[in-house]
Order: structure tokens, then sequence, then C-alpha cells
């Protein structure tokens, strides 16, 4: 059974996951957005603190809060970023972004380095995240689930009562409830979902009580 750690990060209340496998030391790093020193320590602290050993990057999507950390974690533990062939269009972006913002990114604005498809498997000690593709918030977003654990990382496709905006580009509205409706809301009921910003919630509640799909 795997484990994880939430953090909150950069100005964005941006969510931070470390998923890890507690027998193996396995873990993976779903959108890294620590943005200062600060923010790198506590990640990294965690993560070393557990002995536990990083397999990879996964970016969800490609904004600019879900990816300022990824090029501290490649550097520091010489790992890869995975994500989305589709996400590469907003990373070209994600300078102007940045700037927009008064962030300084640097080499977090580096292409990923591996492609992740719809079904694909990624192993994590002895258990797995399936990629589930959930476009319609930002072009290439995907959820990650755990079958075994019940639980779903949405990125920023699904929120507590709430959904990913569809304004930025790469948005559409159609798609995205599509996304949600048609792959998320067809996982058990009672499966965790963790969003990148704000609190956890289930499928059933958001079945139950999202107004805006
Ligand atoms: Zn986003
Ligand atoms: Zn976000």
């Amino acid at each position: 059974m795997l484990k994880f750690e939430s953090f909150i990060f950069n100005p964005f209340a941006e969510n931070t996951y470390v998923v890890y496998d507690d027998d193996t030391k396995d873990c993976v790093i779903i959108d890294p957005g620590c943005s200062t020193p600060g923010e790198e320590n506590e990640l990294f602290g965690f993560i070393d603190s557990q002995r536990l050993k990083p397999l990879m990057v996964i970016s969800t999507h490609g904004h600019i809060d879900h990816i300022l950390g990824n090029a501290a974690v490649k550097r520091r533990y010489g790992i890869k970023v995975a994500a989305h062939p589709d996400v590469r269009n907003d990373y070209e972006s994600v300078r102007q972004q940045a700037m927009l913002f008064g962030l300084n990114t640097g080499a977090a604005c580096e292409l990923p380095d591996v492609d992740l498809q719809d079904g694909e498997n990624i192993k994590v000690g002895n258990s797995t995240l399936e990629v589930i593709c959930t476009p319609g918030h930002a072009r290439g977003s995907i959820s990650l689930y755990a079958e075994m654990e019940g639980w779903v990382f949405t990125g920023d496709a699904l929120f507590c009562r709430s959904i990913g905006r569809t304004d930025l580009a790469g948005g559409d509205y159609a798609q995205l409830r599509e996304s949600i409706k048609g792959r998320l809301f067809r996982l058990p009921d009672d499966t965790e979902v963790f969003s990148g910003h704000g609190e956890s919630t289930t499928v059933f509640d958001e079945q139950r009580y999202n107004m805006y799909l």
C-alpha cells in the first residue's frame, strides 16, 4: 500500500504530493511547486528523513504553479520529469506566465523528459498509479489513480465543490466536463480525490454536490 505526504507551496497555494511505498521507499513527486529555498528544504527534508528513493516527477499539467520546483527536484535527485506530451505548448508560455506573476522560474521551464499516455501504469514500489487523461483545464492534463488505495490525484481538473478554470490557453469547458463525468466519475464512489489546490473530497460527494457540472 502507498502512503503520501502533501505540502502547500508557492503564492498559488498549490498542493504538492509525495507518494511513496513505505516498504520499498520508492516515491514519486506529483507537481512539486516549491518556489523558495525554504519550501525546497521542506520537501527535501521530508524525502530525506523518510529515506525515500525518488523515481520521477509527475506533472499533472504544465501550469506554472505546478512545475516551479521541477528543476530543483531534478537537480537534487537526478530524476526525470514525466508528463503528457500535450503539455509542451503550456511550457512554452510558462516563462511569460512566470514574469506576469513576478516569479523567478529559471530552469523550471525545461520541457518534460518522459511522455505519459492514457492508461499507462507507473510503478511505485509494490503499487501503481494509472494515468487517466483529464484535459479541459489545460492541454495534456492528467489524473493519477491509485486503484488499490482508492485515491485519485486530479491536478486542477476537479476540486472539492469546484472545477478547474477553463479560460486559460488550452482550456475547454465541454472537454473538462467530459473528463470529469466520463472518466473521474466512473471511478468507485468512495475514491478519495486529492486536488491541485484546496481540500480533498470523494467521487461520491462531487457527483452529488458539485454545482459546476
Ligand atoms: Zn492549472
Ligand atoms: Zn494550479
